[in-house]
């Protein structure tokens, strides 16, 4: 049995393609040199669009809404509400989505 594993990273400073490549490889080298059983068999960049996701308001972590078909996969599930971004575990308890 195999299995693929997805490692969702956000960058959150503007960076460039290089460094951004630069990056992503050396975080690689770091986390699996030294087996014979994992292999980086691919990676993709990709820029975020603050339309649909953002940081919650209230505890700061990656949020994008999950009812919208562009919303970004490795993110937990959230709202935009008032103007801000907010996590389902930091929404108002009164809302629908709260978790
Ligand atoms: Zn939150």
């Amino acid at each position: 049995m195999a299995y693929l594993y997805q490692l969702y990273v956000v960058v959150d400073k503007p960076i460039n393609d290089l460094q951004a490549e630069q990056m992503v490889d050396e975080m690689a080298e770091q986390a699996f040199s030294g087996n014979s059983f994992t292999e980086i068999v691919g990676a993709g960049i990709s820029e975020l669009d603050p339309a649909v996701c953002g940081k919650c308001c209230k505890c700061g972590a990656w949020t994008s809404d999950k009812d919208n078909p562009e919303c970004v996969e490795g993110f937990s599930d959230g709202v935009f509400l008032d103007g801000k971004w907010w996590c389902d575990l930091c929404l108002p308890p009164e809302h629908p989505k709260r978790f």
